[in-house]
């Protein structure tokens, strides 16, 4: 029996971290006035074939960000997978517009690509893309209907660096992009995200809104209401660090995601991650099992009986479609996602951060064996 707690996540700092952190405080630029944060910006920028990155203090408001910057019109509507974190469909609803749900794809977990069109109607005016859990969705199709229909296409690249599709980087993909530094994305900051995009205009209005919308020519002097949404210099010198570091960390992925697959494929309870397809390969940002129908409990039960072995787990997302919060606002009645919901309620991750150890993952194969054999 295994003593020690396994957990879910941890990430590795033992690169140049501290050396930077140490610049900070030797320096005295521990704010968001920092050197480091406009080199994270740009080489974070230069790594997706973006012009313009803004670092901002988590993932999330990166989502609201790119939402208003986008300035819709009023009550238009968003499409966007029911699968996926709430950040999504709040910062839809925040800038005051509507998010239309699409079911998953059961081998993916993405946003199922066939099933938009028929959720076009005149009010839509954007496509949120989210990739989940180390596959990217195809972009290709949704740059035909982002085309034909005239839609703006935000990319939620949150669990996707150094991931491409169809060769071209994640976060590289629509009008504007996010990404999440929280310290279970493939590089972290503690907290911490960033906006990317191309067009100096949305840019310069997320640069503006991140910072209180500041009158460059008169501090303290606002036209518009912002946010302070800022990053400070010590996180972007852990993301500069980390940064450093991320085709090792992919590879490292990865090798998890190879050695957690041939450990597990022969039990036939589970349904793994898909390895690749035909437009990339996975980087396993977590490595989900799904129980298959034949499996009498939940993944709520899998979760406590590997908790009752020390390891650590996390459920699946649960759908946007069946929140308490969204109901009680009137969203989503009576709208079902059958593939989305079996997700939610029988799949889970097993521990897949960057520092584990072989030994770990033995230990975490020996006892999912255990549970679902
Ligand atoms: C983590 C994550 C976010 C939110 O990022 P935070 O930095 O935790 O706010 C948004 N979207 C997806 C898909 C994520 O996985």
């Amino acid at each position: 029996m295994n003593n020690q707690f396994i957990p879910v996540n941890r990430p590795l700092l033992d690169g140049n971290e501290k050396k930077y952190l140490t610049q900070c405080i030797d320096t005295g630029w521990i704010s968001s006035e920092g050197p480091f944060i406009t080199e994270l910006e740009e080489k974070m920028a230069a790594r997706v074939n973006r012009k313009h990155g803004i670092a901002l203090c988590n993932g999330s408001v990166a989502l609201d960000l790119a939402m208003l910057a986008l300035d819709l019109p009023k009550c238009s509507q968003v499409i966007m997978p029911t699968f996926t974190i709430i950040s999504c469909a709040a910062a839809i609803i925040r800038a005051g517009l509507e998010p239309v749900v699409v079911d998953s794809d059961p081998l993916t977990w993405n946003m199922d690509v066939t099933k938009i069109e028929g959720k076009i109607t005149p009010k839509t005016k954007a496509i949120m893309v989210v990739h989940i859990y180390g596959l990217p969705v195809n972009m290709n199709p949704i740059f035909e209907l982002a085309q034909k229909y005239g839609l703006k296409i935000i990319e939620d690249a949150a669990e996707m660096h150094g991931q491409n599709c169809n060769g071209a980087p994640c976060g590289s993909f629509g009008d504007i992009s996010t990404f999440s530094f929280y310290p279970n994305k493939h590089i972290t900051t503690g907290e911490g995200g960033m906006v990317l995009t191309d067009n100096p205009l949305l840019a310069e209005k997320c640069r503006s809104l991140k910072n209180l919308c500041m009158k460059p020519e008169r501090r303290f002097l606002h036209d518009e209401l912002g946010f302070n949404f800022r990053m400070t210099n010590l996180q972007a010198a852990i993301g500069l660090a980390q940064l450093e570091r991320l085709d090792e960390f992919v590879s490292k992925k990865r090798a998890m995601g190879k050695f957690y697959t041939e450990q597990l494929r022969d039990l036939i309870t589970i349904q793994l991650p898909l390895q690749k397809t035909d437009y990339s390969e996975n980087i396993y940002w977590v490595f989900g099992l799904i129980l298959k129908p034949e499996v009498e409990f939940d993944a709520q039960e899998a979760i406590k009986r590997l908790a009752e072995k020390n390891i650590g787990t996390r459920p699946f997302f649960w759908c946007m479609h069946e929140q308490p919060v969204f109901k009680n606002m009137g969203l989503f009645k009576n709208e079902k996602y059958p593939v989305a919901e079996n997700l939610a309620r029988r799949g889970f991750y097993i521990p897949s951060g960057l520092a584990i150890t072989t030994d770990e993952m033995n230990i975490v194969v020996n006892a999912v064996k255990e549970v679902l054999g």
